[in-house]
């Protein structure tokens, strides 16, 4: 259990026992999850604790968010030294047969010169198609 108090507290976050529990269930997905991927899973936690301790987790870095463009926002755990600054982002690919959003962390966001005034605050890259799994 230390280790998952010790990435709580390296963001900030007071290790509390529902947090810890929450955080160890979302490490459990090889992929991102929806609140309803959690909420299946955590059917003992209330419905408002667990939102609110998503917020907590978005808000504090220990987890980024993903609009996968499927209607339904997704979450992934960030790695350790992940500041989701702009150059921290990394592209997702959304697989349109299985539904499942992967984190590629190894591929960047390419850079994109934007016109002169034009100030980026966030960057959304999703590339749809099949997953390795699916286009076997
Ligand atoms: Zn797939
Ligand atoms: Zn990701």
């Amino acid at each position: 259990m230390d280790d998952y108090e010790n990435r709580l507290e390296a963001r900030g976050i007071k290790p509390t026992a529902i947090r810890l529990l929450v955080f160890k269930v979302m490490l459990e997905h090889p992929q991102a999850f929806s609140l309803l991927d959690l909420e299946s899973k955590l059917e003992t936690v209330d419905k408002s604790t667990l939102f609110r301790t998503i917020s907590l987790f978005h808000e504090k870095r220990l987890i980024h968010s993903i609009d996968d463009g499927s209607g339904s926002i997704k979450y992934s755990v960030c790695n350790s030294h992940c500041t989701c600054s702009l150059s921290d982002l990394h592209v997702h690919f959304y697989c349109t047969r299985c539904k499942k959003t992967f984190c590629l962390e190894k591929l960047s966001i390419p850079k994109v010169q934007l016109p002169d005034g034009f100030l980026p605050q966030s960057v959304n890259f999703v590339l749809k198609g099949l997953c390795r799994h699916c286009s076997e």
